[in-house]
């Protein structure tokens, strides 16, 4: 078997979602996997869809992810070009191999005309086939005009290395255009060109060109070159399992995650289980066991469905995975504004106890912005609290009088904190669901916090005596 080497073959067209990352991440590990080469080429051959900053936007996304590759338009290789606009002379002379074998012509038809019989199809119902190859009429080909492929319609099955055998018939192979009259290649003929130039093994890419294939075949036969195996990845559904995932389902950009706050690592872990698993229930994959395990026999026909809270499960487990000193360098710049007058230390004890929760880092000023700053009294918490609702206001005056006096006299360390709390549940006679929830609310006024005694030995005896006080005089 040669030696692996597979592409990601972008187009500079739009920015990226996490479908074509995707892609190139199942190219990346299939390459790793057997010791081969992963090779980037840009597709800019559309000059008109092209958008400013999409090449930039591409690399940053592989590199946020440390997807290196191996060759490519910035770093080069053995194959010197790896922006197709970069190769045009090759293509145009591949393409009068094509017109001297009598494979590829001139387009006859102006692009009015052409338009008309597109038109005529649309209205008899039928698929707009373009065979139309008439010598005695056909004007030189000089390069400037659009070159058909002078196909040869047949039926054909082939095999895919995930969908397994595919068939069509003659009908869906039509005189496919090669070159275009501004002197690009299509993407139809360039890759194919490209894949073979460069010696790609496997063409890893979505299923959006399943039913292109018979037309490859055909121009590979007229080349006279074998074609590389086809590894079709299964779609990347939405939530819902049925439509295939788009922007309105909020597909983001991988950078867009980053800046979030989701790892390198849990969102390689998301995307390369998103269509493949080792066989196992095994869900939590570092980037040494996928390129371990990575075997193109183990991608999944079905669907793949984008699950954000998958994600953010695992995620979670990441951040759980770094020690303290690592995660504070992690999220140094998503405190709230409020933490900015605080010294690392507090913040760092702050950060210890919500480290359990945090599923990405933006959720941090939600989960600690009342370790900097107070909040304003919110006494919904406490009547929509399922132990606290039904209480009176003297009632939990009482109590919060009673937590005050048990605290003024803590060290206000963990285990005197902890020993005064459960001491109180039995002089008030409370469940910790009442009691506990009272002084979890009132100190911190938000939905939710970290283990009470834990909470306020971070706050310390001063704030924590402040915070009763307040509440005792806002009740
Ligand atoms: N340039 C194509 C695209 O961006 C690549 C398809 C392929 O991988 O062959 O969709």
């Amino acid at each position: 078997m040669a030696n692996t080497r597979t592409r990601f073959a972008p187009s500079p067209t739009g920015f990226m979602h996490v479908g074509g990352v995707r892609t190139a991440l199942f190219a990346w590990l299939i390459a790793k996997h057997s010791n081969g080469q992963f090779i980037l080429r840009i597709e800019d051959t559309d000059k008109v869809r092209e958008v400013e900053g999409s090449e930039d936007h591409i690399m940053k996304s592989l590199e946020f992810l440390n997807l290196k590759w191996d060759e490519g338009p910035d770093i080069g290789g053995p194959c010197m070009l790896y922006r197709q606009s970069e190769r045009l002379d090759l293509y145009k002379e591949w393409a009068e191999k094509l017109v001297q074998s009598g494979r590829a012509y001139t387009d006859p038809y102006k692009k009015e005309e052409l338009e008309e019989l597109r038109e005529l199809a649309k209205k008899n119902k039928k698929p707009f086939l373009f065979r139309d190859h008439r010598p005695e009429a056909m004007p030189m080909w000089d390069g400037k005009k659009t070159l058909r492929f002078k196909s040869n319609p047949k039926s054909y099955t082939w095999k895919d290395e995930v969908l397994g055998k595919l068939s069509t018939g003659p009908e869906v192979i039509d005189d496919f255009i090669i070159m275009k009259s501004d002197g690009y290649p299509t993407y139809n003929f360039a890759h194919i060109v490209d894949d073979y130039l460069m010696k790609i093994t496997h063409i890893v890419r979505s299923q959006e060109f399943i039913s292109s294939t018979p037309k490859f075949l055909n121009l590979y036969e007229a080349l006279e070159i074998e074609h590389p195996l086809f590894v079709t990845l299964p779609p990347v559904m939405g939530p819902d399992g049925k439509k295939k995932l788009s922007k309105r389902d909020g597909a983001k950009g991988i950078l867009d995650y980053g800046r979030e706050g989701y790892m390198p690592e849990a969102l390689i872990n998301f995307l390369a289980t998103l269509g493949w698993n080792d066989g196992s229930t095994k869900e939590i994959f570092n980037i040494n066991e996928l390129i371990a395990s990575f075997d193109i026999q183990r991608i999944n026909r079905a669907g793949a469905k984008f699950d954000e809270q998958r994600l953010m499960w695992l995620n979670g487990h990441y951040i759980r995975e770094l020690s303290l000193d690592d995660l504070f360098e992690k999220v140094q710049d998503y405190w709230p504004q409020s933490a900015t007058s605080f010294e690392n230390d507090y913040k760092k004890k702050v950060l210890g106890l919500v480290q359990e929760r945090l599923k990405y880092f933006t959720e941090l000023p939600q989960l600690t912005n009342f370790f900097f700053e107070e909040l304003p009294t919110d006494k919904t918490l406490i009547e929509n609290n399922k132990f606290l609702k039904d209480y009176q206001k003297d009632e939990l005056i009482n109590l919060l009088g009673q937590v005050k006096l048990s605290l003024e006299s803590s060290d206000f360390s963990v285990e005197d904190l902890t020993t005064r709390l459960n001491q109180l549940l039995e002089t008030t006679n409370k469940k910790p669901g009442e009691l506990f929830s009272l002084i979890r609310i009132v100190t911190t006024w938000a939905p939710a916090s970290p283990a009470l005694a834990d909470s306020l030995a971070v706050f310390g005896k001063d704030k924590t005596l402040h915070k009763l006080s307040k509440a005792i005089t806002d009740l």
